[in-house]
């Protein structure tokens, strides 16, 4: 079984896997870096060529891929995993794409889908799918903060390898169910030679907070806000248990909720239709610019006390919704002491954190109340990262989706595991491969 590392074993982003088992090749991700994207902002990606979008560190250099790619698999649907899939996939277009069902919808409905040639395969958590006689792939049910995340196993005759990235070990996650823990013990008695695991979160410490807890924050945070003001959320949009929370929350306070924003349309619009969520009856769910626009416009006209606006924009990103606002390009403006409430964290790469700065600058500057950090982490902490590595007891590992300071503290984490480093525990650069 040869591992070649593809993308996201140096950075934060354009996740990207290939393992060779024989002549046979699966690839798990096309992910794309979402800061190396905002700092081309002024370019058009879907116009530039596919080694021009390597070149700038966009999407993974997939030139190191070897063998006969018989399969495409995503574990879960955050652009990061499945951003580059439309640019990538053209050339393995007999591989089909495989993902949960959530995964496999968004895929459908990017950009230029229409112009792939795969073909498209939903496989179920707790399922297995043999893809050819010597590889067969199961989905184990994981939680992480987007819907219909799994868990990836292959099979092999040579042994079995796991793939954990992204995940966290959520026990009351709001929608959907807690892991599979026990499929994840099963699986480590049986025996895993070697497991892939993300340390995007791998130096805090301890475990992280149930999303239960992300829904206590929010009922507080609007229980607690003025009835008289304005009342603003922005969230990440695929985190769509969190938008129940939110909007559950509205209703509970006798505010209107109000979606607004592309992506809020594009990921809520998808979890309504694939029943993941049920809006409350009365809630409304925007994304074209227009239709935005004459909806702030109705909810300044009525009273802005009487909605509750979830929208797009967290990181401070300058194309969206609540940058607008906060410029008053639009019929909503920001009056004194409206109150503007973060359900995220400010992700940190040096662009997120200047765009998060101006914005909130320029929000209280206007008067705005702001309440930040109304959130927990979709990935796992230090504590849930050993519980995984006891639950499976690997052979081998390999650490991904992390910078040398997330990857080299996981290192050390699986040392008091009683791993050793290059014997049993290995560092792989994007175009790397090792062999288990
Ligand atoms: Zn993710």
């Amino acid at each position: 079984m040869r591992i070649t590392a593809v993308g996201g074993y140096e950075e934060v982003g354009r996740n990207m896997t290939a393992i060779k088992i024989g002549g046979d090749t699966i690839i798990v991700e096309m992910g794309i870096r979402l800061d190396r994207v905002m700092v081309h902002e002024d370019t058009d990606i879907s116009k530039m060529g596919k080694s021009e979008l390597a070149s700038k560190g966009i999407i993974p250099d997939d030139s190191v891929v070897r063998g006969d790619v018989k399969a495409i698999i995503l574990t879960h649907g955050h652009l990061d995993h499945i951003g580059a899939v439309t640019i990538l996939a053209k050339k393995y277009k007999n591989a089909p794409i495989i993902g949960t069902r959530f995964t496999t919808e968004l895929i459908k409905k990017e950009q230029n889908f229409g112009r792939l040639k795969n073909p498209v395969h939903t496989l179920d958590t707790g399922d297995i799918l043999q893809i050819t006689p010597e590889i067969g792939i199961e989905f184990v049910r994981m939680t992480h903060s987007i819907p219909h995340t799994a868990m990836l196993v292959v099979h092999t005759k040579e042994g079995k390898l796991v793939y954990a990235n992204d995940f966290k070990l959520d026990d009351t996650p709001v929608i959907g169910e807690p892991p599979d823990y026990r499929r994840i013990k099963e699986l480590g008695s049986e025996g895993i030679k070697c497991m892939i695991v993300e340390t995007t979160r791998v130096l805090d410490g301890g475990r992280t907070p149930s999303e239960k807890i992300a829904e206590i924050l929010v009922r507080d945070n609007l229980k607690k806000s003025d009835p008289e003001k304005g009342l603003i959320v922005t969230t990440f949009s695929s985190q769509i248990a969190r938008i129940k929370s939110i909007t559950e929350a509205a209703s509970a306070i006798g505010r209107t909720p109000v979606l607004l924003g592309r992506s809020m349309e594009k990921y809520v619009g998808l979890a309504e239709k694939t029943e993941i969520l049920n809006l409350p009856e009365d809630a409304h769910l925007y994304g074209a610019p227009d239709a935005i626009r004459k909806s702030l416009k109705t909810i300044s006209d009525d009273g802005r006390e009487k909605y509750l606006l979830i929208v797009t924009g967290h990181q401070g990103e300058p194309d969206a919704l609540l940058s607008k606002i906060s410029l008053r390009k639009l019929a909503y403006k920001i009056k004194k002491d409206d109150q503007v409430i973060f359900s995220a964290t400010v992700i940190p790469n040096p662009i997120n954190v200047a765009n998060r700065y101006s914005l909130e600058t320029k929000l209280r500057l206007q008067g705005a109340r702001i309440f930040k950090d109304v959130h927990v982490s979709g990935h796992a902490y230090r504590e849930d990262h050993s519980d995984l590595l006891k639950m499976l007891q690997p052979e081998k590992i390999i650490p991904c989706h992390g910078d040398l300071k997330m990857l080299t503290s996981y290192v050390e984490l699986a040392e008091d595991h009683g791993y050793q480093f290059n014997r049993d525990i290995f560092l792989l650069r994007n175009g790397q491969s090792v062999t288990t």
